[in-house]
Formats: structure tokens, sequence, C-alpha cells
């Protein structure tokens, strides 16, 4: 009964469904923006992420999870992969997979590390490398529903060729602050040199704990607990703190 109810017809969300690559962007010289079409997709919350399926010709099956990379819009849905060098899966899906190629997708799964537009508090999104993505499918469902919840953005990444979704992220929006951490190669002309994300970038560049944000951190695993403890030093209530890792530091 359950599975009838879920927009989009029968089909469950842990259901497999065939997704095909409709196009694709670079992002950097190691992540990609994938374009997908996936007929009867649900829809989904910003922060929801998706499974992938890959199935080789001997039946030899990978499986890994992707944030939704943009909010819900029709049959169309968006990932960003970063390459892993040595990796099973990353590799397949940013530099051999073909425009019109199919495989298999479910979700959107997670209820905890989503933004609903609903919700007016200011928003803190810290992201480290690749967990840039699923804070990006927030900052665009904040602009496509038009609200007013004042957001930061601190994102940290290696060095300015590192940087995802960067025209977006350069363009001014009223109620929306980016600022960006190097830990490598500053640009020409940055103002602070290269360095970890520390207590002096998220107490200058963040929300105070007064304002009680909803926090969200997302990237390597190592990143996201260091984050997370020091929102909590500086008195962030670990009930506004959501966070995501997609794996080794
Ligand atoms: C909820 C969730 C959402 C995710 N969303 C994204 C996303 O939007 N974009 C994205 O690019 N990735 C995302 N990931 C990570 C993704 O699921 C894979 O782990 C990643 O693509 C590596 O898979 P692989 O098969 O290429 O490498 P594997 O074959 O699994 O691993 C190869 C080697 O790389 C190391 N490794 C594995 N994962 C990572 C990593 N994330 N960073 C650095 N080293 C790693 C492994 O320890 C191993 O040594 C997400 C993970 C989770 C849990």
């Amino acid at each position: 009964m359950a599975r009838a109810a879920v927009p989009g017809g029968l089909m469950g969300r842990l259901d497999w469904r065939v997704a095909r690559l409709a196009g694709h962007r670079d992002e950097t010289p190691t992540a990609r923006t994938l374009l997908l079409d996936v007929p009867g997709w649900p829809g989904h919350l910003a922060g929801q992420h998706v499974d992938v399926r890959l199935t080789a010709q001997d039946g030899y099956r990978a499986e890994r999870p992707y944030s939704l990379a943009a909010p819900s819009g029709g049959d169309r849905v968006q990932l960003t992969v970063q390459r892993i060098g040595d990796g099973e899966v990353s590799p397949f899906l940013t530099e051999e997979m073909r425009i019109g190629d199919p495989f298999e997708l479910r979700g959107p799964i997670g209820g905890w590390f989503v933004w609903r537009p609903a919700d007016p508090a200011p928003v803190l999104l810290i992201a480290g490398g690749s967990g840039i993505v699923p804070l990006r499918a927030m900052l665009r469902a904040r602009e496509e529903v038009g609200s007013r919840a004042p957001f930061r953005l601190i994102y940290s990444v290696r060095t300015p060729e590192d940087v995802y979704y960067a025209d977006e992220l350069r363009t001014p929006r009223p109620g929306v602050d980016v600022r960006l951490v190097y830990t490598r190669t500053a640009p020409d002309g940055a103002r602070t040199a290269p360095g970890r994300l520390g207590l002096a970038e998220l107490n200058s560049h963040g929300w105070p704990a007064e304002f009680a944000p909803n926090c969200f951190v997302c990237g390597p695993t190592g990143f996201v607990e260091t984050v997370a403890d020091l929102l909590l030093a500086l008195g962030h209530d670990a009930r506004r703190v959501r966070t995501e890792r997609f794996g080794p530091a």
C-alpha cells in the first residue's frame, strides 16, 4: 500500500531505476557533473543522495552513494563525481560513461541531512572538497523557492582550480555569503595564506551560536569530524549540526 503512495508511480525509492547519461560538464580537472534522465523520478529534497549501481558484463556489481547536486526538477537528476585515481566506480562515471549509456540508480535516500525550504532559520554550510555537492543543491533550492533564509557557505579547497561550480559561487546573491578557504595554494592577491579551516574562520565567517543556525557539514571523514568538533566548541547546539561523511580524508 505504501508503495502506491510514492509520487511518480508504483515504484518505491529503494527500487532500482534505469538512468541514462544525458550530458556532462567538467567542474575541475578531476570532477564532472553528470546530467541524468531518470524516467519517473519521484522528486527529492536538497541534501539527499542516491545509490548508483554498475554491472559489468560478467555480472560483477559495484554500488556507491552520490549526493544529488541540484534541487528536484522533473526527470532530470544531477550528480557531481570526484574521480578517485584508484577507485572502482568514480573513474568510470567521470571518464568512461558516454551519452545515452544506461546504469542503475535508486533513491532519494536520507531524511536528516536535508534543508527544508519552509525553514526560515539561518543556515551555515561548510564543505571540504567534493562535500560541496549536496550544499550546492541547498543553495540552488533556496534560490528556486525564493527563500530569504540567510545562508553562509565556507568552502575548503586545496587550490583555486579545485573549486566546483565556480561561476555560480562567484555570482553575488542577496542573503548568501560565500567564503573560500585554500589549504595548499591561495589565488594571487589573497589576503590570507593557505591553511586548514580553523576556529578563526568559523568564528569570523560562520554564524554566532546564539543565532541558532542549521549547520550542514560535508566532506572527507576527518574534515567533517574536525569541523563538527569546532562548531560544538563554539557553542553550537549538537542537534543543529548535521554531518555527511563522504569517505577517507
Ligand atoms: C552519503 C554519501 C554521499 C556521497 N556523495 C558523493 C558525491 O556527491 N560526489 C563524490 O565524488 N563522492 C561522493 N561520495 C563518495 C562516493 O560514494 C565514493 O566513495 C567515491 O566516489 C569513491 O568510490 P570509488 O569506487 O571510485 O573508490 P573505491 O574503489 O571505493 O576506493 C578506492 C580508494 O579511494 C579511497 N576512497 C574512497 N572514497 C573516497 C573519497 N570520498 N575520498 C577520497 N578517497 C576515497 C578508498 O579508501 C580506496 O583507497 C559520497 C559518499 C557518501 C557516503
